[in-house]
């Protein structure tokens, strides 16, 4: 398919008392038209920060983009003016986040809310508004459309109050939708439920979507592709079965080892990944995971490791798969 989204080379700073936090260090990911790609990492990671930069809700200050450029159909983002931005957010990147609450105003009916989007953007007759919002409310599976769009947030659950998003930021179409941690505040069974909405809207609207996680578990049911970050850098990126079935890094093995799987017995442990991630103010010199990396060699403290190409679609940012180490055959590689 064709490239939809472009970032190239992205860093993002905020200065904080004592420094300047290098959030988003030299991230590069693609995603093409009509795909489903999740962005996985612990909270710091970087992936937040990533997609609030794509969208450019990051406050600058505190917030610094350092370089990069964010192409959107070949379109710079982070040069637009503010007034244009706004046109490109709703219309062409629909967003969704993981408080329904925080996003949906509640003392406007879930309708009003809905049309306001549409009418923004779109050129739309009172009537036609109307139309389109009842369409959306059962689209994403909202009985009784006709009744509830008049009711307000508040008289919603946290799983349908979360469908109302999704239809808002579908409304206008856009060929991007970022859902930034969509289910975390929702209990298990409405989970599954919003993903499995997310992933029929997806096929059926043609609409590409960055999922932006914790949760590995999560991924496989609705995404063709996984980017796991690390300390505000890209780490690995494959197919999802890449992923899953060969991972090459050790923190993207670390995060699978610490998912429940259905096969395992009951009272064998899930193994957390030992240790916290590097304070970025400071950023390792070497790789971001040095310090909780079990299979560390003498050039992983000093140099930032390159990408190595496992295949057309993986890829990894460690030494151990990296041609010079696989030659010299030993830990250590050309540096020992
Ligand atoms: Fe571990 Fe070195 Fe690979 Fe980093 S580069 S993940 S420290 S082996
Ligand atoms: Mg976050």
């Amino acid at each position: 398919g064709r490239t939809l989204l472009d970032v190239k080379n992205l860093s993002v700073s905020f200065d904080v008392y004592g420094g300047e936090v290098q959030a988003v260090r030299d991230v590069s990911l693609r995603i093409k038209e009509g795909e489903a790609v999740a962005i996985v990492g612990e909270s710091g990671s970087g992936k937040s920060v990533t997609a609030q930069t794509i969208m450019r809700l990051i406050q600058t200050p505190p917030g610094r983009i350092k370089q990069g450029q964010v192409l959107l159909d070949g379109q710079d983002l982070l040069t637009l003016s503010e007034k244009d931005m706004q046109k490109v957010r709703g219309n062409k990147i629909g967003m969704i986040f993981q408080d329904p609450m925080t996003s949906l105003n509640p003392t406007m009916t879930v309708g009003k809310q809905i049309m306001e989007g549409l009418l923004q953007h779109q050129k739309l007759s009172g009537e036609e508004a109307k139309k389109r919002v009842i369409e959306l409310l059962r689209t994403v599976g909202i009985p009784n459309p006709e009744t509830r769009l008049k009711q307000y947030p508040h008289q919603f659950s946290g799983g349908m109050r979360q469908r109302v998003v999704i239809a808002i930021a579908l409304a206008c179409n856009p060929s991007l939708l970022i859902a930034d941690e969509p289910t975390t505040a929702l209990d298990v069974t409405i989970q599954a439920q919003i993903l499995s909405l997310m992933k029929d809207l997806q096929q059926k609207m043609k609409t590409s979507i960055i999922l932006i996680t914790h949760d590995l578990g999560i991924v496989a049911d609705i995404c063709d592709r996984v980017i796991v970050m690390y300390a505000g850098q890209v780490v690995e990126t494959g197919t999802k079965r890449e992923i899953f079935n060969n991972p090459q890094h050790p923190y993207t093995k670390g995060l699978l080892k610490s998912l429940p799987r259905l096969d395992q017995a009951k009272d064998e442990p899930l193994i957390p990944i030992f240790g916290t991630p590097p304070d970025l103010i400071k950023p390792p010199e070497g790789c971001g995971f040095c310090s909780r990396c079990d299979e560390a060699m003498r050039i992983c403290e000093t140099v930032v490791p390159e990408f190595t190409e496992i295949s057309g679609t993986q890829a990894v940012r460690c030494w151990l798969q990296h041609p010079y180490a696989k030659r010299a055959g030993s830990a250590g590689g050309k540096e020992a």
